[in-house]
């Protein structure tokens, strides 16, 4: 597969704008924005972090970006190890957020994938955060030639930290949504995913893409820690802006922001797929010349790591 120059901005876009989303939201983390706020990268949150700087999402995503960047599979085997140990890496950097169920998966430093999913799985108590549907952007351009293993990847990889159903279903249908978009320019992935699902999937999922489509205001999803809700407040703010042109990208990653609670985590979660569709040349120069974090990369470097992560689409 060969990509244009279209579908290359649109891979940067993944990454870029996921990172621009979260650190945009970092500084609005488990607050609600008064109408009057500006919002813009101002750093603080609860790492507190500096002005631009991005937080566990966007270093987790990067993880697994680097590994499909290296040339191994993401969904299994030597590659899935590969994944988890970037996480447990990154967990040694001693982050300065990271999400409760990923921190109980890691603290153990499970020393593989297939260990990694049974401390998951062995967790008690409710599970269906956000911690894999907020990183799994990546693998909607690790497998731009193959719909199928992209879906597969995407349920394996949240496996790793979120067993529960509903975080695996989230991270198939965004990921399936976010490599439809670089493909396609459209965000028309997400109902699609739905039509080539189980009818249980499609009937579950279609309803709750339905209410953020209909609801006035995210208040209704204000529970968005949790993965139905956060996904909920990415799609509100997709389908509650216009989006008739690339501005459509900052106006969205705002209301996001706007929506309150998790707000690093839905604006990058809706980072993913804008930037899928509007491409890294959609996001503001002075957001992308602030943007750093963990473990290094500038924007000239998350955009040859996108490029490197869809290695199998990209004629280089
Ligand atoms: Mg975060």
């Amino acid at each position: 597969m060969k990509l244009d120059m279209q579908q290359k901005d649109r891979v940067a876009g993944v990454l870029v704008a996921t990172a621009a989303g979260d650190a945009l939201g970092a500084g609005y983390e488990f607050t609600y924005p008064r109408p009057d706020t500006v919002i813009d990268m101002i750093g603080g949150g609860l790492g507190p972090f500096a002005p631009g700087e991005w937080t566990d999402d966007t270093s987790m995503t990067l993880a697994i970006a680097e590994i499909s960047a290296s040339g191994l599979p993401i969904g299994y085997g030597d590659g899935l190890d590969a994944v988890a140990a970037q996480f447990v890496r990154w967990y040694d950097t001693r982050p300065k957020d990271i999400g409760n169920q990923t921190a109980a998966v890691l603290s153990v430093r499970p020393a593989s994938a297939a260990a990694m999913r049974q401390r998951a799985r062995d967790i008690p108590g409710r599970k269906a955060g956000n911690g894999s549907l907020m990183r799994t952007a990546p693998v909607g351009i690790a497998y731009l030639d193959d719909a199928d293993a992209c879906v597969a990847a995407a349920a394996e990889i949240s496996a790793l930290t979120h067993n529960d159903p509903q975080a695996i279903e989230a991270c198939r249908l965004w990921s399936y949504a976010i490599r439809h978009a670089v493909l396609y320019g459209s965000f028309d992935g997400a109902r699609l995913y739905l039509e080539g699902a189980s009818t249980d999937v499609a009937e579950y999922w279609g309803a709750l893409l339905d209410e953020a489509e209909k609801a006035e205001t995210a208040a209704v999803f204000d529970k968005n820690g949790w993965v139905v809700h956060a996904l909920q407040v990415a799609w509100w703010a997709i389908t509650h802006t216009d989006a008739s042109g690339p501005g459509h990208l900052v106006d969205a990653l705002e209301a996001a922001v706007r929506a309150g609670g998790d707000t690093d985590t839905t604006a990058a979660i809706a980072g993913g797929l804008l930037g899928a569709r509007w491409g890294a040349s959609a996001v503001p120069e002075r957001w992308k010349q602030m943007l750093h974090g963990w473990p290094g990369y500038r924007v000239d470097g998350l955009t040859e790591l996108a490029l490197e992560t869809a290695t199998n689409a990209v004629d280089r």
